[in-house]
């Protein structure tokens, strides 16, 4: 069996910004990661790069940021005033905030507090990065009726409810 369309795919992945060489997030620590094939569950570069695999394939694949969390938008980054803010408890630089907005909801990290203004960034944190993928492929099963319906995977290692 290969990797395709409808398949529930289990992999290891270990992430690194290209740019840097730092370790971003890695499986190693957890069961491997299931995901349904051909969903959008993963990245666009990196479900590209696991067609076709076999279990047991590794492999290393660098993505753009036009096929991973897209570029950076400069517009992304914008002050609102503290006062809006002021029922948050425990403000600080780094918190993600979600916001309702007309295109749905966005996350805002906090990247600096001023005296009247806060500075937020809509951006995605890893908008902009060139990521490297290090990847094995653990196990690949047939999709349920219900997993396809759902457009992800189910199980211990996939979406629980
Ligand atoms: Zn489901």
């Amino acid at each position: 069996m290969t990797v395709a369309q409808d398949k529930v795919v289990s992999i290891h992945y270990k992430l690194i910004n290209a740019d840097n060489g730092d370790l971003i997030e890695s499986s190693k620590d957890r069961p491997a990661m299931a995901y349904l094939h051909g969903a959008n569950n993963l990245i666009p570069g990196l479900e590209k790069a696991l067609e076709g695999k076999n279990v047991g394939d590794e492999f290393q694949v660098t993505i753009a940021p036009e096929d991973a969390y897209g570029p950076r938008h400069d517009s992304g980054v914008q002050k609102v005033p503290l006062e809006a803010l002021k029922d948050i408890e425990n403000i600080e630089v780094g918190m993600v905030l979600t916001a309702q907005t007309e295109q749905g909801p966005a996350n805002l990290q906090i990247i600096e507090i001023g005296e009247t203004e806060v500075t937020v960034d809509a951006n995605h944190p890893l908008a902009g990065t060139t990521l490297i993928f290090d990847v094995s492929v653990e196990s690949i099963r047939d999709a349920s009726a219900e997993e396809i319906e759902h457009g992800h995977a189910h199980g211990p290692e996939g979406h629980q409810h």
